[in-house]
């Protein structure tokens, strides 16, 4: 089977982070190391203190427990929809009520619909960009004048899980431009998208002091592993490889944009490393691929059930969905 569905790496994790935990796998009878080394790793990269930086479980984690931590029955969750569906579960889950915004046409977050739908009742607003499952991210000066707008008491929680797929220097980097200079914004980041790293479950925020702490409290002990904690930390040297996927994925990405325009389809501009495409009937389409081995998500638990998200693989995935959509679709 041919795995397009969830956005993985296809290349794996990077050399230095299997060595990493190659070489830590022989002692795993032992609870974890504290955060401490990534963290202090992760400060330094970021230019923030280490207070400022709270590792979870994968990102995931990490979004149940912004929400768990600063909202409760009566509280008001902002998000653009579609996006991604646990922001709304784990409102659910705390009791909170999500309120959805339309997308921008081009499928990036519509920043003036979030503003516009703020109440006294909102508590955390969440900004995707680029935007899962449609793929357009927000630009830099926008980004600004929204946080310029929202009220301090609102946390804005820029959900950055994709930003080391963007090339686009008009596109914003959150944590530099806005973290540490503002009191109510947070930014979330993952080493399960180009660190290849989903399986093992490491992700982050970088945000104010207090709401660390707040997160820090609700969280699991011991809940990032020691393999996690290793791997990371082994990833973050190799900015080389980082780049190498980053350049492959974005002419993999303009490949398969291509491949749906010969067909009839027209992607959503996208900048991460998937496309969203309206084929009509998402799961009918998804069904069908399966059939042939291709396994693409169809999007309607996001919301869009015209549409279905295709992950880019490597040069030869790629080949081979471009074949089975080809038999598959009609061209029309
Ligand atoms: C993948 C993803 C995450 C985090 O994934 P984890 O594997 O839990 O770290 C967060 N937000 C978005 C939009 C994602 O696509």
């Amino acid at each position: 089977m041919l795995r397009l569905a969830t956005n993985e790496s296809p290349y794996g994790p990077f050399p230095a982070a299997l060595e990493a935990i190659a070489d830590a796998v022989a002692t795993i009878q032992r609870y974890p190391e504290p955060d401490t080394a990534l963290v202090a790793r992760l400060a330094e990269r970021h230019g923030l203190a280490p207070e400022q930086i709270a590792l979870g479980n994968g990102g995931d984690a990490v979004i149940g427990y912004l929400t768990a931590a600063l909202t409760g029955p009566g509280d008001e969750i902002l998000t653009a929809w579609p996006s991604f569906p646990t922001y709304v579960g784990d409102a659910e889950k705390s009791g909170a009520t999500p309120v959805l915004t339309p997308l921008r046409p081009d499928g990036a977050v519509d920043l003036d619909a979030l503003r516009g739908a703020i109440t006294p009742s909102t508590r955390l607003v969440w900004v995707c960009t680029p935007n899962n499952p449609t793929g357009a991210s927000v630009g830099r000066e926008e980004l600004a004048a929204f946080l310029d707008a929202v009220p301090e008491d609102v946390l804005v929680v820029v959900d950055e899980a994709y930003c080391d797929y963007i090339t686009d220097p008009g596109y914003p980097d959150a944590i530099a431009e806005h973290v540490g200079r503002r009191p109510n914004v947070a930014v979330l980041r993952t080493f399960s998208k180009i660190y290849g790293l989903a399986g093992l479950r490491v992700g982050y925020m970088v945000g104010p002091a207090e709401v660390v702490r707040e997160v820090m409290k609700i969280r699991n002990a011991f809940d990032v592993s020691e393999l996690a904690h290793v791997a990371a930390l082994a990833s973050l040297d190799d900015a080389e490889e980082l780049a190498r996927r980053r350049d492959v994925n974005e002419r993999g990405r303009i490949a398969l944009e291509a491949t749906f325009a010969q067909l009839g389809m027209q992607p959503f501009p996208a900048c991460a490393n998937f496309l969203c495409v309206d084929v009509g009937d998402g799961r009918a389409l998804a069904g069908s691929l399966m059939r042939e081995g291709v396994i693409v998500r169809p999007l309607d638990p996001f919301g869009a059930p015209e549409c279905i998200r295709v992950t880019v693989g490597t040069p030869e995935e790629n080949a081979v969905l471009t074949d089975v959509l080809a038999r598959t679709l009609q061209p029309r």
